[in-house]
């Protein structure tokens, strides 16, 4: 048991094991803005999440959300430490992992002192190696190019090199279902839009809030609202803005003499009860500063025992950049865009499990493919598939794949349940030479 007074370094306890340990440091608060403090302090490096009796439905089960693709990172992990009980020298890579180490594992993977990395899609962009002998894909990759620009980083020293796919139907409903859960509908999105321009209150150039209501919160506004051809808006931090606050040495008058910040929440809240409420967009706006300046300034007041707060209300901060004319035609354009990138993607995935699905179990091995080796009809039918309405992107990856084809084989089998995958990817690495 550890006792400490504030500010002598408890969160190092859950921090530092968070980062050294593997899999998921859980942490037991009492106060529901201790939790929020203790989730904005965490380093970039350590992803977390809040689990609260005080949370929507929608955001404890984004939290779970998170959890899940937390587990997925986890997993890479499993499998490198099977691995290396193997005596199979293995390191895992994904964005949970720091940089320093991440680095660490690219540069003993280079210079050939661990024979393999487990790795998310974030490792090798760039990868300068060779002699890499063998990419294998432990689960379905979600498009033909995402397979092809993998098992591209095989092969490269002209020495014959494999591309294994171990295909599990599971992985592709789930991966399926996934990306229909992000559908919207036209007044759905005429709703949010409303809201984000609001003529009432939001002014072009100001700091804008909207809290994260379960009717607006399937929409992404980063997507459709940042990068699209117009920039209507310009994301900033999400923040929780409703901000209570209570004093407790100085009294509020003399406080808000020496400093601007208190005088402007004097003059912009609603008291109840001997509490400021206010609005943290709104007095960025009033004193010209960003929102991380009110929070930082808030903090400081904490510390020197002036103020206690608590913030709620998660909400996406914005400045509008441009107000759209006719708000109407434009949520008919989003609706039509998120439809047709959503059905796009549907159709990349489609193709990738269809090609696979075909050679590991309708291929009939007469065309120059013999057991698991199915170099011919994957060649064959990625082709067909770039060939069928093909844009520049796509041209130069078939380049790309000409270039390295003929170093590479194609072998895709189907595990059926997890340690069977595990050790077939044991089998595979130890069937190569060294
Ligand atoms: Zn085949």
């Amino acid at each position: 048991m550890l006792v400490l007074p504030t500010g002598a370094g408890k969160s190092l306890c859950y921090q530092l094991t968070a980062l050294i340990l593997p899999g998921l440091t859980l942490v037991v608060s009492p106060l529901v803005a201790l939790m929020v403090d203790q989730l904005r302090q965490l380093p970039p490096s350590i992803p977390g999440g809040i689990l609260s009796s005080s949370q929507t439905n929608e955001e404890s089960s984004e939290t779970l959300r998170l959890l899940c693709e937390g587990h997925l990172k986890s997993e890479t992990d499993q499998i490198s430490k099977y691995l290396y009980d193997n005596n199979i020298t293995a390191k895992s890579y994904h964005s949970g992992i720091p940089a320093s180490h991440r680095s660490r594992t690219q540069e003993l993977f280079c210079s050939n002192k661990i024979r393999v990395v487990v790795a998310t899609v974030a490792f090798g962009m760039g990868l300068d190696k060779s002699d890499v002998g063998a990419v294998i894909h432990y689960s379905l990759p979600e498009s033909i190019e995402e397979y092809m620009q993998e098992n591209g980083r095989a092969g490269r020293d002209g020495r014959l090199s494999h591309c294994h796919l171990l295909l599990d139907d599971n992985t592709y409903y789930k991966l399926r279902s996934l990306s229909y859960s992000d559908g919207v509908d036209e007044y759905t999105i005429n709703k949010f839009l409303c809201q984000i321009f609001n003529n009432d209150t939001n002014v072009l150039g100001d700091i804008c809030s909207l809290v994260k209501e379960s009717a607006s919160r399937k929409f992404d506004m980063k997507e459709e609202l940042e990068l699209g051809e117009t920039q209507y808006v310009r994301l900033l931090p999400q923040l929780n803005v409703t901000c209570t606050l209570h004093f407790h040495k100085t009294s509020p008058g003399l406080l808000s003499d020496k400093d601007m910040l208190v005088a402007m929440i004097l003059k912009k809240s609603e008291t109840k009860q001997g509490h400021y409420v206010f609005d943290i967009p709104t007095i960025a706006n009033c004193v010209g500063v960003t929102t991380i300046d009110v929070s930082n300034q808030l903090l400081k007041l904490k510390l020197s025992g002036e103020i206690t707060y608590e913030l709620k209300d998660p909400s996406f901060c914005y400045v509008i950049a441009k107000k759209p004319e006719d708000m109407c035609s434009l949520a008919t354009y989003f609706t039509r865009w998120l439809s047709d990138v959503e059905s796009h993607k549907v159709r990349k995935l489609d193709a990738m499990f269809k090609i696979a699905r075909f050679a590991a179990t309708e291929c009939r091995k007469d065309n120059g493919c013999s057991d698991s080796l199915h170099t011919s009809c994957m060649n064959r039918n990625i082709s067909d598939y770039f060939s069928g309405g093909c844009d520049v992107l796509l041209a130069e990856s078939v380049n790309k794949m000409s270039k390295s084809s003929p170093f590479l084989r194609a072998d895709i089998k189907i595990p059926s349940v997890l340690t069977q995958l595990v050790r077939a990817i044991t089998n595979i690495i130890r069937s190569m030479t060294v």
